[in-house]
């Protein structure tokens, strides 16, 4: 029985395409054609075949963000909406979806490192955890209990990267009250796996006790409301090439093929109601996402593209997941 498909309340995924400024190689680099081309004003993408001005196609999307597009901005498309729901007991999943060295990681997890080569902003995960610790200490209604887990699917199998025999993350209070999870990117999860964030809001409604009781001034819980919030950079979306995948490699690149495939069926039969299977149960990352992929829940998919020439088809194949999940 697949609880969402009673759910009238169901509302598609919005998705947000954001390409990422070319690296300083690229730029250096004399044969990088531009082929991509974002149009932020009309949430349109342009794909253009090399060389071509008439062979091309263009995409509609929620929201397109281009290489002057800060974290904040991506913040406030992508994300707030969806903390603010969380923050209300929804459920609700932010997903970054690209192929390797598109921009998810920096999109979701980045944060400040200063050091002499560049220095980064904060991403998707340490805004979300330091918009909710703010909204919870400037309700005094209402008592909160949040809560971080960190894990990781390789290879169908979970590995909880808080805890401390498999890993030394630590979370930490920035100096600015917000927390974030320190290493996420030093610990670079393999491109091959998804790493997962989740945010459990715990929320505590209380009224007083009448004056007829005599614990005056005591409260009582009314209710509890939870919210859970998912962060997901999800593996690679790249396709190994037939010839030279082998061993390790080429299980891996099935796993990652088989799990994301399985995501793209759920997302899509979210748009189409007409489907009444959903493979939740195909993947690992699906199953783990059910309960904030199905029912009443708000799902975000950013589309991490690069803008160069060289990864045009990965591109193409990208862009296209996040169509069919509208
Ligand atoms: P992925 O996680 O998709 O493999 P990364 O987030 O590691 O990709 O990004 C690849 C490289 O591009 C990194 O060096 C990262 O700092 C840089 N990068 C990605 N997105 C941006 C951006 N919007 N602005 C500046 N640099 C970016
Ligand atoms: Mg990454």
């Amino acid at each position: 029985k697949s609880h969402f498909l009673q759910n009238s309340d169901n509302e598609r995924v919005k998705v947000t395409v954001r390409s990422r400024p070319l690296t300083k190689a690229e730029e250096s680099r004399e044969d990088v054609i531009p082929v991509v081309f974002v149009n932020p004003d009309k949430s349109t993408v342009t794909v253009r075949r090399k060389g071509s001005f008439v062979d091309y196609t263009e995409f509609k999307f929620d929201a397109v963000l281009g290489a002057s597009a800060t974290q904040a901005d991506v913040y406030a498309v992508a994300a707030q909406p969806i903390v603010l729901d969380v923050l209300e007991g929804y459920n609700g999943t932010i997903m970054a979806y690209g192929q390797t060295g598109a921009g998810k990681t920096y999109t979701l997890a980045d944060v400040v490192i200063n050091d002499a080569i560049q220095s980064r902003v904060e991403g998707i995960i340490p805004r979300s955890a330091a918009n909710i610790f703010e909204y919870a200490s400037n309700d005094k209604n209402h008592e909160y209990h949040i809560s971080m887990s960190y894990i990781q699917i390789y290879m169908e199998t979970i590995q909880d990267l808080l805890n401390p025999e498999t890993t030394n993350l630590q979370i930490r209070e920035a100096e600015d009250g917000g927390i974030f999870i320190a290493g996420v990117h030093e610990n670079a999860h393999s491109s091959r796996s998804h790493a997962i964030v989740i945010i459990t809001v715990e929320k505590k409604t209380f009224s007083l006790l009448d004056s007829t009781n005599s614990s005056e001034g005591r409260r009582i819980s009314k209710g509890i409301l939870v919210g859970k919030l998912f962060l997901v950079d999800l593996a690679g979306s790249e396709r190994l090439k037939k010839s030279g995948s082998e061993g390790l490699r080429a299980v891996e690149a099935m796993s990652v093929n088989m799990s994301l495939t399985a995501l793209g069926k759920c997302i899509s039969a979210r748009a189409d109601p007409s489907i009444t299977h959903v493979p939740f149960r195909d993947s690992k990352l699906t199953r783990l996402l059910q309960e904030s992929l199905g029912g009443n829940t708000k799902t975000s998919l950013i589309i991490n593209i690069a803008p160069c020439c060289d990864h045009i088809q990965e591109t193409l194949s990208s862009l296209k997941f996040g169509i069919r999940a509208m």
